[in-house]
């Protein structure tokens, strides 16, 4: 999945504000090949967020953007909570550069 469409995802699936799916249902949703496989992705996708919606939401340490379901350490960014979003644009980077920079 590329930043694009991560984002897409982020700031709504099927127009709402922002999206809570994780990252794994994004991916089965957009592999999907067929209109079975789509139709069944889309179902688990709504009914996550049918489950999520029902708590209430939790505030992004990095964007401050309100978020559903677990959330990720926000580490070595800051020593929050953070998005998914956050967490594949700005975290796994960070920890990646880390590692390079003490080999
Ligand atoms: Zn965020």
């Amino acid at each position: 999945m590329n930043k694009t469409e991560l984002i897409r995802w982020h700031l709504g699936y099927l127009g709402q504000k922002h999206s809570v799916i994780p990252l794994a249902t994004h991916k089965d949703f957009l592999e999907a090949k067929t209109e079975e496989e789509l139709q069944k992705s889309k179902e688990g996708i709504e009914e996550q967020e049918r489950i999520w919606r029902s708590k209430p939401p939790k505030v992004c340490s990095i964007c401050k953007i309100e978020y559903y379901g677990w959330g990720n350490n926000a580490w070595p960014v800051n020593n929050g909570r953070c998005c998914d979003t956050c967490n594949q644009l700005d975290v796994i980077p960070a920890r990646f550069a880390r590692v390079s920079d003490n080999p």
